[in-house]
């Protein structure tokens, strides 16, 4: 039999793509390298890089940095992502924990605000550090659960049958891997009264790869109705990989959806959230949340006023079919359930 020599393209399709977990250990963590691969003059931002730095750290993916328009320091991409010196200063109003949320624990790992879902903080890891995050101030990554902990929530959550939907979160929950995943997935499966698993995630959009055989083969076996709320800012951050990730995802039953934070300098215009909806839609998911801007110590740069922001949306809604609108919404603290910002007051 004659061996046909693979075409060039052939063999860039057989070739072993790098798996998520070499991605992950791999993203970027360093801010000269940052400024470095994108051709940023380190005169300009490394200043200001390095003390954004020292308060929360750059951690980047290759995946996502592949995005970004090299050069280009207002890249929206970029701008999520890269420390600059304004973190460092401290403005009136801007607080290290705007939620509240240590008020909500009920057990290690499990945080209960609303009657019907409960979240579970499985990991504090995240596969991206944006840097307008709520969380940039807590030490997150010093939580694991232990297989004590794990008993206990799920003993907590089959004694509590009001409850029917589990919200994973994080960090971000699919920085966990696969095997432990398909035992919450299992544990939780076996609790009758449960309806619905939420993955509440970036880690599909930042590196694609993450949508792998073995996180699929749980997606499609568990009985649970399974809900992934991506989080996606920006157009761009979209593409032909991302694509191909979130249609396996459909595929096996998932369904998308995506909350976004109003970011100035990132998505501040009726323009580019017009084009995220399509481009969502396009994808196979769907618009749910417009997150206000919370007033997080150190993220002063992206805020955009309420009005504002309501404003946008407002012309979303003339713009865009009803389901193309996300819903504009703020955490607010000791409230059920998040509240919208009324359009039209
Ligand atoms: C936002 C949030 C939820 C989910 O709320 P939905 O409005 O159902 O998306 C659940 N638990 C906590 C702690 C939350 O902050
Ligand atoms: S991925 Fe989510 S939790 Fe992690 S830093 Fe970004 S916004 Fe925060």
């Amino acid at each position: 039999m004659i061996q046909r020599t693979p075409t060039r393209i052939e063999a860039h399709l057989v070739e072993d793509r790098p798996s998520w977990q070499q991605l992950l250990s791999e993203s970027i963590t360093c801010p000269e390298e940052l400024l470095a691969r994108l051709n940023l003059s380190p005169e300009r931002w490394l200043q200001g890089a390095r003390a954004g730095h020292q308060l929360f750290p750059v951690r980047v993916p290759e995946p996502f940095l592949a995005r970004m328009r090299k050069g280009d320091p207002n890249d929206p991409l970029l701008r999520q992502v890269l420390p600059v010196s304004h973190e460092a200063l401290r403005v009136p109003g801007f607080v290290r924990d705007p939620l509240e949320e240590d008020g909500a624990i009920q057990t290690t790992g499990l945080i209960r605000k609303y009657r019907s879902r409960a979240l579970l903080m499985v990991t504090g890891q995240c596969a991206v550090n944006c840097r307008y995050c709520f969380r940039r101030h807590f030490p997150y990554e010093d939580q694991r659960l232990s297989p004590r902990d794990r008993q206990h929530i799920v003993e907590t959550l089959a004694a509590s049958p009001e409850i029917n939907e589990v919200i994973l979160s994080g960090g971000d929950p699919l920085a966990v891997n696969d095997r432990l995943l398909a035992q919450w997935a299992n544990e939780l499966g076996a609790i009758s009264h449960l309806k619905r698993l939420r993955l509440h995630t970036r880690l599909p959009v930042v590196i694609p790869e993450r949508v792998c055989e073995s996180l699929l083969a749980w997606l499609k076996k568990t009985r649970l109705q399974v809900v992934m709320v991506l989080h996606i800012n920006h157009p761009h951050e979209i593409d032909s990989a991302t694509r191909a990730a979130l249609e396996q995802l459909r595929d096996a039953g998932v369904t998308l959806l995506n909350q976004s934070v109003i970011l100035r300098g990132v998505n501040d215009s009726t323009e580019v959230l017009e084009a995220l909806s399509e481009t969502l839609f396009d994808a196979g998911v769907l618009p749910y949340y417009l997150h206000a801007f919370d007033p997080v110590e150190g993220a002063h740069h992206y805020d955009v006023s309420d009005d504002e922001a309501r404003g946008l949306v407002r012309d979303l809604l003339s713009r865009l079919p009803g389901f193309l609108v996300p819903k504009l919404v703020r955490e607010v603290p000791g409230r059920d359930g998040k509240t919208p910002l009324n359009l039209f007051s």
